[in-house]
């Protein structure tokens, strides 16, 4: 199948499956975990921070970030369109009785400083006490400037926040700015990283901060149900995705690219090529376009995308050149007889 979904649904690869086989594995709840214990010390100084905290998904390491930087009835600022607002459930509110304050995204994925300013509360029991900035980097596939994070720091320093990334594709963000990883980490208090997504490890995040903001973590992970025994399979594919699976990111940014100008040649399809900036390609559909029949059909063909317009189509390490010429003949051929 070619699988142009998402980045998560990437397979281990034979390296990862054979040091998965080989961890070397303990009790991570009692810290006993010697390949976890070596994953967490590695990814805080690999990151510029003092602690990290494997985590079993994103959704969970973004979940606590929030619980450990807020306590109850306080609030974080975040985009509208924010992965830890709008698709994690509501599980700030739901799990950790902490308020989200949207922002509408500018149209680059930044959140206005004067935005952000108006929204801060004062120190009054009529309201939640604002503790904390998330952002997210990338933010649909768009990458967040290096000013601006400079400036997101300043602003959170000015008003006595704490700052927060989503950091979920960081390094699509550092490989498309070729820039090392912590040139964006050295901004934040806290960072997740997906090693799930386009760096092809099975099963994991990391959440990285500070050695208390990770004790904190490290106490809710437990309350939530994420204390995980021998994790140090999961660990050491986490490992091999942070280490070999980096560089290679570009070759998604340079497929999205070459899928997108493919798309534009298609009539009834606009891709704007300026916003495809990662691994991410949004393309508009002509309205009368049957999209959803024509998925169905791409999947009988062998081929799987998400009906939807803007239709989303994402690249990752388990799709080359010759995979987009396919969907693309695929696609096009569809489109002429519907
Ligand atoms: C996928 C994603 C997450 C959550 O990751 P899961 O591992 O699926 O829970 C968080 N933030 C962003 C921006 C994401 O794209």
């Amino acid at each position: 199948m070619i699988d142009l979904r998402s980045d998560t649904v990437t397979r281990p690869c034979e390296a990862m499956r054979q040091a998965i086989a080989q961890a070397q594995v303990g009790d991570d709840v009692y810290g006993d975990d010697p390949t976890v214990n070596e994953l967490e010390k590695w990814a805080a100084e690999r990151h510029g921070f003092a602690a990290a905290i494997f985590c079993s998904s994103g959704t969970q390491a973004n979940l606590l970030a929030l619980m450990a930087h807020c306590e109850r009835g306080d609030e974080y600022l975040c985009g509208q369109q924010a992965h830890n607002y709008k698709f994690e459930g509501g599980g700030a509110a739901v799990l950790g009785s902490i308020q989200p304050q949207p922002i509408e995204n500018e149209p680059d994925g930044t959140l206005s400083f004067d935005k952000l300013r108006a929204a801060i509360k004062p120190l009054d029991p009529h309201f939640a006490q604002t503790k904390l900035l998330s952002l997210e980097n990338t933010i649909g596939g768009k990458v967040l400037p290096l000013a601006y994070l400079a400036q997101a720091k300043d602003f959170c320093v000015t008003h006595q926040l704490q700052l927060h990334l989503d950091g979920a594709r960081v390094y699509n963000a550092a490989v498309a700015l070729n820039v090392d990883v912590i040139e964006i980490s050295q901004y934040f208090d806290s960072m997740s990283v997906c090693l799930s997504k386009g760096l092809g490890a099975p099963i994991g995040s990391l959440l990285l901060g500070s050695t208390e903001l990770i004790a904190k973590a490290r106490r809710w992970r437990k309350v939530l149900g994420g204390g995980m025994r021998q994790a140090g399979m999961l660990a050491a594919a986490a490992k091999i995705s942070l280490t070999k699976n980096v560089g290679r990111l570009i070759e998604d940014h340079q497929n999205a690219k070459y899928l997108a100008e493919q798309l534009n040649k298609i009539s009834g399809i606009e891709v704007n090529l300026s916003e495809v900036e990662t691994n991410i390609v949004y393309a508009a559909l002509d309205e009368n376009l049957n999209i959803k029949g024509i998925t169905q059909q791409l999947k009988e063909n062998g081929v799987l995308i998400t009906a939807g317009n803007p239709m989303r189509l994402v690249t990752h390490l388990d799709i080359i050149k010759s995979d987009i010429d396919i969907f693309i003949q695929n696609f096009g051929n569809l489109i002429k007889v519907s």
